[in-house]
């Protein structure tokens, strides 16, 4: 038998984004369902986990848990193997995502949200229009839950949006297919992070390595179908393994797309806020969505709270929501998103003739604004984009 509920809020998707906005919600005494298909939350781990670590901390005192490693240098690889070395600003840290979602989760639970794991949403409660709750399957049957709101955080491949009716279609060149591996009995003293770029390497995206310690790291690839032809990027990854790191050890395997997209047209609709990779709110630049989801959490919940207070869950009151996103990190998004594409768009001679320029440059004067203005020189139109990004801060 069909059993239902009524709560005020259900969030779809225990990732960073759900589990900010169930917590936010629950903190102000909202009846909360927060549930996730996966039986365990994060896992498995489908991210490089790295992070800067000053946004981290405009939302949490950071516990020691949460890091496999910290570092403050950056390299970034041009096609031809020469490389520019950055230290000014460029503090990092490599997450361990397993505890940290897992955390993040468990202090939703502890603010008053319920955690359902093992629960898939499979459809939404439609009335004329609005979101009135939703259908959901979990491990003792089939469940419908009238809700006065949903939050849709279920990540990028988002059906919940799509469900209400949301346009969420990714242009190909708008999302990064990834493939990764945990590598072990590594040599990384002292531990950075490192970036290749070039055609051959990741076309239209990059390859990394992300530590995990001294001896493991987060060892990817992120292509743009709109570059890559026929390879997939484990052909790619395979290929950047045996030339870059040819000993490590292969102790786990994932994939995943990213998108490096602007943000949807619409975040909200009647009694519906969508959150973090299902609005499509990553950084298109950089690909890093972490610290933009917990941003979209907070700030869903923030409008959700003023909304259910004035009863009023109509589209009128909701874009309040994509008015925060907007002055928040969203204005600032739509210039990374002019600058990828410009970016991806860089013949790979242009990529070494920036690293020539700018290689006797010392690493703590050298400046992610000096590499953008070197490599982007002949686009004019950008140069407002660039010194605009990074007047106030490096990027995520
Ligand atoms: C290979 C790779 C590397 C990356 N590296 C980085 C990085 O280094 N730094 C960075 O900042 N970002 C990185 N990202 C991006 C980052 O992982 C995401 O942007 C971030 O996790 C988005 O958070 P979210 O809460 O929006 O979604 P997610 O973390 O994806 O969470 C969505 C949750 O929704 C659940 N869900 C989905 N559908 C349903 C359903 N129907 N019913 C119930 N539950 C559902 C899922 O199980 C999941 O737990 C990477 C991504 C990939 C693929």
């Amino acid at each position: 038998m069909m059993q239902r509920r009524r709560v005020d809020v259900v969030v779809i998707g225990a990732g960073p984004a759900g589990s900010m906005a169930a917590a936010e919600l629950a903190k102000r005494g909202l009846k909360v369902l927060l549930v996730d298909k996966r039986s365990q939350v994060g896992v498995p781990v489908r991210c490089a986990e790295g992070v800067g670590k000053v946004g981290l901390m405009r939302y949490f005192a950071i516990r020691p848990q949460w890091i496999s490693a910290e570092t403050d240098t950056v390299r970034l690889y041009a096609p031809n193997g020469d490389y520019l070395q950055l230290n000014q600003g460029m503090q990092g840290l490599i997450l361990n995502r397993r505890v940290f979602d897992a955390d993040l989760a468990k202090w939703a639970a502890e603010a008053g949200a319920q955690l359902c794991l093992q629960t898939y949403a499979c459809g939404l409660l439609m009335d004329r229009g609005w979101v009135r709750g939703a259908q959901l399957q979990g491990p003792k049957g089939r469940l419908s839950v009238r809700a006065k709101l949903i939050i849709a955080a279920d990540g990028v491949e988002s059906r919940v949006a799509r469900w209400a009716g949301v346009d969420t279609t990714l242009a190909l060149k708008d999302v990064e297919s990834c493939a990764q591996y945990l590598m072990g009995g590594l040599e990384l003293d002292p531990p950075r992070c490192e970036f290749y770029f070039g055609r051959q390497v990741a076309p239209g995206g990059y390859a990394w390595i992300f530590p995990k310690g001294l001896s493991r790291a987060n060892v990817g690839v992120g292509i743009s179908g709109n570059y890559a032809g026929r390879r997939t990027a484990k052909e790619y990854l395979d290929d950047f393994v045996a030339r870059v790191v040819p000993g490590g050890e292969k102790m786990g395997f994932v994939t995943g797309g990213v998108p490096v997209s602007r943000v949807l047209k619409k975040v909200y609709g009647p009694g519906l806020l969508i959150v973090g990779d299902a609005a499509r709110q990553s950084n298109p630049l950089s690909g890093g969505g972490i610290i933009p989801a917990l941003e979209a959490g907070r700030l869903a919940a923030r409008v959700a709270v003023q909304a259910l207070a004035e009863d009023d869950l109509s589209e009128r009151s909701l874009c309040r929501y994509q008015k925060a996103w907007n002055q928040s990190l969203g204005q600032s998004y739509a210039r990374h998103y002019r600058l990828k594409e410009a970016v991806t768009r860089l013949p790979d001679k242009t990529l070494n003739a920036t690293a020539r320029t700018l290689r006797a440059t010392e690493p703590h004067r050298l400046t992610l604004f000096q590499i953008f203005m070197t490599a982007l020189r002949n686009r004019p139109s950008l140069i407002l984009d660039i010194r605009h990004l990074f007047r106030s801060r490096e990027p995520d």
